[in-house]
């Protein structure tokens, strides 16, 4: 029997009505006789909504006890989800990811999964049943409940699809992956396929539309992954690994991201092991950094940059005072109102003309850029975060991605 793994993201359930119409298109996946395993997200702003409530009543809640919480949202849109089909005349069952197998680790909040074990999934789909999973969440070895970062249940579909055997299709609000954002670039071009590479690129970025876990998972055990409306019977995107590299020095998308704050350490004392007294303590606060930029030094001094999540400011400032202590650094300087824009497209690198033709259009478009960061196949700058937006859109133009072939 053909297997499927179909997640639906918030929004896709966000509403009973919602709800109701994704169960209709499940069943019809069913009743054309494939084997359907579900994973579900919570419903619309849900998680967001849960972590401010928390929040209001205790600023710092322990992680564990957040994942109790966080993971009701899931809970609950399977739930409906399974009652939405029963409606229909479908068999289905709903499971929390634990008891769909799923193991991780105990860091709380950000789990990595460790195993899935799909022994009651098997003998649901026996039953001839559709499963409807939790996403976003697992059991640790002490059978406490622990949710693997936001966006986790793209990694759910992935993970199960991976220990079935199964296709994966990730439903969502827009109709696949596109040149960039469809909601802030109008005419932005629907790819039919991309690089697990490429994709990774992307959604680390920024372009939310995967989870950059997600991504690294179908890579790692080769697993196509379809992105498509949940709704609109489109042809999607599908990320995979056997793109065809003909013509492959070009710009296959832009991400952006405004989740940026920048951190800078002036004065730094200019010995070995310097940068790992800095970032030790911040891995051990697990504060996840992403562009570290240092200069030249001066006078035996320099001035070290990182960026940060906004959100993670305010617990990064302590730690970062006290580093500044410690290895006597002069001055502790924090920016929130950063973004990032980034092009990525395999050989950009190697091509020339890339960087110079992404500076010369921000630079036109009077955007400054704070700093500049690249991989093989992308080159990203953080800019304020003000001029996000309209630099997305002066690149789209640029690059003449509008111009991309369906
Ligand atoms: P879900 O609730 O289904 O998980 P998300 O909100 O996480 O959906 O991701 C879908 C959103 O990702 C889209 O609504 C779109 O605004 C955004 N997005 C960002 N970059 C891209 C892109 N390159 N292609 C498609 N969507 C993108
Ligand atoms: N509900 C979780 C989040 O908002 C997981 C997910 O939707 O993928 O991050
Ligand atoms: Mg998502």
């Amino acid at each position: 029997m053909s297997l499927v793994v179909q997640k639906y993201g918030g929004s896709s359930v966000a509403t009973a009505e919602k709800i109701k119409s994704v169960a209709a298109r499940i069943k019809r996946t069913a009743d054309a006789g494939s084997g359907v395993v579900v994973v579900v997200s919570a419903m619309g702003d849900t998680t967001d909504e849960l972590i401010e409530l928390a929040h209001a009543i205790n600023p710092h809640p322990e992680a564990r006890e957040m994942d109790v919480l966080l993971s009701t949202g899931e809970t609950q849109a399977s739930a409906l989800m399974v009652m939405a089909l029963h409606a229909l005349g479908a068999e289905a069952i709903s499971l929390s990811g634990g008891q769909a197998g799923m193991r991780t680790d105990r860091v709380h909040r950000s789990a990595r999964i460790l195993d899935i074990d799909p022994a009651r999934l098997k003998a649901e789909l026996e039953r001839g049943r559709i499963i409807v999973v939790a996403g976003f969440q697992g059991l640790t070895e002490d059978l406490d409940v622990a949710t693997i970062g936001r966006g986790g249940s793209d990694t759910t579909a992935v993970a199960f699809a991976a220990a079935l055997g199964a296709r994966c299709e990730i439903y969502t609000d827009v109709e696949g992956v596109y040149t960039a954002d469809p909601r802030v670039v109008p005419d932005a071009r629907k790819l039919k396929d991309i690089s697990y590479e490429e994709m990774l690129e992307l959604a680390s970025k920024g372009a939310k539309v995967m989870a950059p876990r997600a991504v690294e998972l179908g890579s790692v055990y080769n697993i196509g992954i379809l992105v498509a409306h949940s709704t609109k019977d489109a042809p999607g995107t599908l990320i995979h690994g056997g793109v065809d590299m003909e013509g492959f020095n070009r710009v296959r998308g832009i991400a952006h991201d405004m989740d940026v704050a920048k951190i800078t350490l002036r004065h730094v004392p200019d010995r070995p092991g310097i940068a790992a007294e800095i970032f030790e303590p911040l891995a051990d606060a697990n504060l996840s950094v992403d562009t570290i930029v240092q200069n030249v030094s001066e006078n035996n001094t320099t001035d070290l940059t990182f960026t940060i999540a906004k959100n993670d400011v305010k617990r990064a400032l302590p730690v970062v005072n006290e580093i500044a202590k410690t290895i006597g650094a002069k001055e502790v300087v924090a920016d929130e109102k950063m973004g990032k824009v980034s092009i990525v497209g395999t050989g950009i690198q190697s091509a020339p003309g890339y960087a110079a033709r992404m500076f010369r259009t921000l630079s036109e478009a009077g955007i400054n850029i704070e700093i500049i960061s690249t991989s093989e196949i992308r080159i990203t700058c953080i800019v304020p975060e003000n001029s996000v937006l309209d630099a997305v859109r002066a690149l789209h133009a640029a690059f003449e991605l509008e111009k991309v072939e369906l």
